[in-house]
C-alpha cells in the first residue's frame, strides 16, 4: 500500500491493521530475555483512531500481569488529570516504549528499545494522533532522537515527523515520577492543563509523502504464520486482539 492510500485509510481500516500488529508483537522474542521473562505483551490500550496519545517507558508488575498499561498507582494518577482535563482513558490511547516488562522493573536497555520501536512507530501511524504526550525521558529521547532530558524539555510543545506522520509532542513528567513529589505532581498537573489547547489547534501539517522514507513493515499475522507459524488472532488466551488490546 502506498502512502498516500495508507494515509487515507478510514478508521476502521487502521484499526484492523493496528490489531495485525498486536498479534506480532504478542509472540515478538526480538528480546530474549524480555520474551522469557514477561507474563504478557503489554501492547497499548485505548481508542485506535486517538487524537492524544501517551507514551510512557515500560509495563511494571500488574501491567505485566493484566496486559494493560498503566493500570497501577501512576495510571491511576494519569487517569485522574485525564478526567480533570475533561477526557477519559477511553478516548485516549496509552502505550509504552517497551511492551513488555523489563525483569525486577530496571530500566529498558538501549537494544530493547532499539527492538521495540517499530511497534511504537507502526501504532504512531497507524492510530494518526494529533498529539503525543512522552512521559518521562525514555519515551521522549526515542521520539526525538535526542538525550535532552525530560526536566529540560516538559510542558514544550513541537512538531515532530514520526515515520510518515507529523505530531504536536508534548513531553511530560511520567506520573510515576510525580507520586512521590509534591513539586513534580504540580508540574505535571500544570502541563496537563494545556492539552486541551494543543488538541484544540488541530493536526500539524503533513510532510510531502516524497520526502520520508516508507517504515520497515512489521510483518502481517498471514505471512509470519506462512514463515513458521505465529499464534492467530484467535490463540492465545482465546479472547480475540481487539478484547485483550482494550480497544475503543
Ligand atoms: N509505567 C509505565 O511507564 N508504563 C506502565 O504501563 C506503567 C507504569
Amino acid at each position: 500500500m502506498s502512502s498516500s492510500e495508507e494515509r487515507e485509510r478510514s478508521a476502521a481500516e487502521r484499526r484492523d491493521a493496528l490489531k495485525e500488529v498486536f498479534v506480532q508483537a504478542r509472540s515478538c522474542t526480538r528480546c530474549t530475555e524480555l520474551a522469557a521473562t514477561r507474563k504478557t505483551v503489554v501492547f497499548g490500550a485505548g481508542n485506535a483512531d486517538a487524537e492524544l496519545m501517551f507514551i510512557g517507558e515500560a509495563p511494571g508488575a500488574s501491567e505485566d500481569e493484566q496486559g494493560v498499561p498503566f493500570v497501577g498507582r501512576a495510571g491511576k494518577l494519569l487517569e485522574t488529570l485525564l478526567v480533570e482535563i475533561g477526557l477519559s482513558r477511553s478516548e485516549v490511547f496509552i502505550a509504552n516504549t517497551l511492551k513488555c516488562r523489563p525483569p525486577g522493573n530496571r530500566d529498558p536497555l538501549p537494544v530493547e528499545i532499539s527492538n521495540c520501536q517499530d511497534y511504537l512507530l507502526r501504532q504512531v501511524e497507524l492510530i494518526q494522533p494529533t498529539v503525543i504526550c512522552t512521559l518521562g525521558n525514555f519515551s521522549t529521547k526515542l521520539l526525538r532522537g535526542d538525550p535532552t532530558g525530560i526536566t529540560r524539555l516538559h510542558g514544550q510543545p513541537e512538531v515532530l515527523v514520526l515515520g510518515r506522520r507529523a505530531v504536536r509532542l508534548y513531553p511530560i513528567f511520567h506520573p510515576a515520577a510525580a507520586l512521590y513529589t509534591p513539586r513534580m505532581l504540580a508540574t505535571l498537573r500544570e502541563d496537563f492543563m494545556r492539552i486541551p489547547a494543543l488538541l484544540a489547534q488541530g493536526a500539524p501539517e503533513q510532510p510531502t509523502l516524497e520526502d520520508v522514507p516508507e517504515l520497515a513493515e512489521v510483518p502481517t499475522a498471514e505471512a509470519s504464520r506462512e514463515a513458521g507459524g505465529t499464534p492467530s488472532d484467535a490463540e492465545g488466551d482465546g479472547r480475540s486482539a481487539a478484547d485483550q488490546l482494550g480497544l475503543f
